[in-house]
């Protein structure tokens, strides 16, 4: 099986990736704990994957996979994009995240909006990567208990829910970063 450390500090991502990743015979592994996260100071998303898959790499020799997503909503001109973790300032949680972006959504006249996630994996000289998108609209009042981050405000149109009334199996087979990541590994597996 091939072995692959991931850049994150996000047990649910871990997870998840972990479990698209095994049907093509590779294991997701932790960054150990004493490599630390570099700043994401990136423009997009690639960037700031790239960045962290790079750093993982020199630091552990191993080949490195890192993801960065967000969501990007049509009304907001594309915003919060790559600021989506920090969309209400320094202190950001989740709830203060959502309850902004339902403020600055009060006088809009389309809600559309997608999540994206980019994958970045570098190993020696070589680098592969992934982009995945996942459409949907932003409800005026969140919705479900599942998920993470902006789920409970986004609204799945062909399910008739939101995000966080999803499965976690459910959501992985939809979302922006299942998507990329099952790219990224028939990319690899092809290459085995
Ligand atoms: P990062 O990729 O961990 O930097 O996440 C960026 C931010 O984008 C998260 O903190 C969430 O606010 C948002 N985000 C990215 N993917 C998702 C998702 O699948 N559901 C909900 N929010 C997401």
């Amino acid at each position: 099986m091939r072995e692959i450390v991931l850049a994150t500090r996000n047990p649910g991502k871990l997870r998840e990736m972990g479990q698209i990743a095994e049907p093509y015979g590779i294991r997701i592994l932790a960054l150990p704990d004493e490599v630390e996260m570099p700043e994401e100071t990136g423009r997009s998303f690639l960037e700031n994957a790239r960045l962290k898959a790079v750093h993982g790499h020199k630091a552990t020799r191993m080949p490195v996979l890192a993801d960065d997503s967000g969501i990007e909503v049509d009304a907001l001109l594309g915003a919060p994009g790559i600021y989506s973790a920090r969309f209400s300032g320094p202190g950001a949680t989740d709830v203060r995240n959502n309850e902004l972006l339902l403020e600055r959504l009060a006088h809009a006249t389309t809600r559309t909006a997608r999540y994206r996630a980019a994958l970045v994996l570098v190993d020696g000289e070589l680098e592969w990567s992934a982009l995945g998108t996942w459409e949907g609209e932003i409800l005026e009042g969140p919705r479900g208990r599942g998920g993470f981050g902006y789920d409970p405000l986004f609204y799945v149109p062909e399910l008739g829910c939101s995000a966080a009334e999803l499965s976690p199996e459910e959501k992985s087979r939809r979302s922006h970063r299942g998507k990329a990541m099952r790219m990224l590994c028939a990319l690899l597996a092809e290459r085995a």
